[in-house]
């Protein structure tokens, strides 16, 4: 059971402190689009989760295959699948002694921005990302063009990309490293209902499986409107985008930020990674 707990740690909130995030400061936020979630023809099949195969929605982008926007996946249909490895992250697990080796695209542009998003978790949180020197297990920062940002969940085991796209600045890389951490979405999380209602009548029924509940995760606490893992209301999810998506249970609608982790986020983090951290120094 425990070694499923990142990922269930992934949703746990401290809405006591919900009010506060922990900026990045205004060093290098691009971030141009705050949310583009990457969409492609869905897809319906088993895709790997840490709790085994689940049938699931996703969506083929390129090489790539997508659920909730950004959350990268694999397929099991491996054999009609163009996707080279899908068999070979099999898992999701958290990172020993919570630091994670890194890579960059040497094409990447404004290396600068992977920078800025490595200092703010050192500085803000007992994780670490180092630069790789010969681990097995590491993230490799993709140049990705003018597409989406996107991400693995939890360790995925060998080389793992997270797709960095030029209007990625480094709020939204802090997003990306965090489903890279084990985290999943906050409204993904089993009990929003008491907190969040989904207009499924505003949703195009081709990006309906992007608002289904997580179900791998467990949660602890209650929802987090200031993590940096919310989508926002108003989203190109919608049939009608002036409309929202997801609205407060009054109907009030809420924002996302990408300007740091909330202190909800930090709390969380640092519970799912106490022991890692805690064996490490
Ligand atoms: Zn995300």
């Amino acid at each position: 059971m425990k070694k499923y707990m990142l990922c269930a740690a992934s949703l746990l909130c401290f809405n006591l402190f919900a009010a506060n995030t922990l900026p990045l400061g205004q060093e290098f936020e691009i971030d141009s689009q705050l949310f583009s979630p990457q969409t492609g023809k869905v897809q319906h099949g088993s895709i790997q989760t840490m709790m085994g195969a689940q049938k699931s929605f996703y969506q083929k982008v390129g090489d790539d295959f997508v659920v909730e926007g950004d959350i990268l996946v694999n397929p099991l249909e491996g054999k009609n699948s163009t996707s080279k490895g899908a068999y070979r992250r099999a898992h999701c697990s958290r990172w020993p002694k919570g630091e994670i080796a890194y890579e960059v695209d040497p094409t990447l542009p404004h290396p600068e921005r992977i920078e800025t998003m490595v200092a703010y978790y050192r500085d803000n949180t007992k994780i670490r990302l180092v630069p790789r020197s010969n681990q097995k297990d590491y993230v490799y920062f993709k140049n990705n063009g003018n597409n989406g940002c996107s991400s693995f969940v939890g360790r995925a085991g060998g080389k793992q990309n997270i797709n960095v796209p030029d209007w990625c600045g480094s709020g939204s890389l802090v997003h990306e490293v965090m489903h890279a951490l084990g985290f999943y979405h906050e409204q993904s999380r089993p009990d929003r209902r008491k907190s969040i209602k989904v207009k499924w009548f505003n949703i195009q029924l081709k990006q309906w499986g992007n608002f289904f509940v997580s179900p791998f995760a467990k949660t602890k606490g209650t929802f987090d409107f200031d993590s940096i893992m919310l989508y926002p209301s108003f989203n190109s999810f919608a049939v009608d985008p002036k409309k929202p998506t997801i609205t407060r249970r009054d109907g009030s609608t809420f924002g996302a930020q990408r300007r740091g982790l909330s202190i909800g986020d930090i709390a969380a983090l640092a519970q799912a990674y106490k022991d890692e951290v805690e064996s490490a120094r």
